[in-house]
């Protein structure tokens, strides 16, 4: 669950492996509207300056609350927009709860991610393969039989 908002950086994370325009969760949004998203209350606002929005949340418990429209049958992140597969973002990236934190597309650091894998295929998406975080091919050089120097 870590769709990126084109809008939000974050200084203090790790460079990303590739062009964050390039990003395999970039677009995609799976994840988003696949399970139930639940967390800590303490990570809402109030009482964490920074954190999610309570108005986006719906209350489980005492402890625990969920990102609305994960909380239901087909589910769907109230913070997430676009089309899955297309054009999804996170509305609310840079306040997301530690369950988008730390889920992780697979293959990214070298590991599988079945509930990546299980979310895109899901939504019909194919599941991630270490080579979709190979870096993109160097350009050709123009000098080619078609394109003499
Ligand atoms: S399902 Fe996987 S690839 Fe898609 S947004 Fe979630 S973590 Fe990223
Ligand atoms: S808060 Fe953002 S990253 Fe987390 S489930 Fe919702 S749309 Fe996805």
């Amino acid at each position: 669950m870590i769709v990126f908002s084109p809008s939000d950086t974050e200084p203090s994370a790790p460079a990303p492996s590739r062009a964050e325009n390039d990003h395999p969760c970039l677009r995609c949004g799976a994840c988003c509207a696949s399970s139930r998203v639940a967390f800590y209350w303490a990570e809402t606002s109030p009482p964490t300056p920074d954190g999610m929005p309570q108005a986006l949340t719906t209350k489980l418990d005492p402890l625990r609350v969920a990102m609305r429209g994960t909380d239901q049958a087909q589910p769907r992140c109230v913070a997430l927009r676009g089309g899955i597969g297309v054009d999804a973002h996170c509305a609310e990236y840079a306040r997301r709860p530690s369950p988008c934190r730390e889920l992780k597309p697979a293959w990214e650091d070298g590991l599988p991610s079945p509930q990546c894998d299980r979310a895109r295929l899901r939504h019909g998406l194919s599941p991630l393969q270490p080579s979709d975080w190979l870096p993109p091919p160097a350009l050709q050089p123009l000098s080619s039989p078609e394109y003499p120097g």
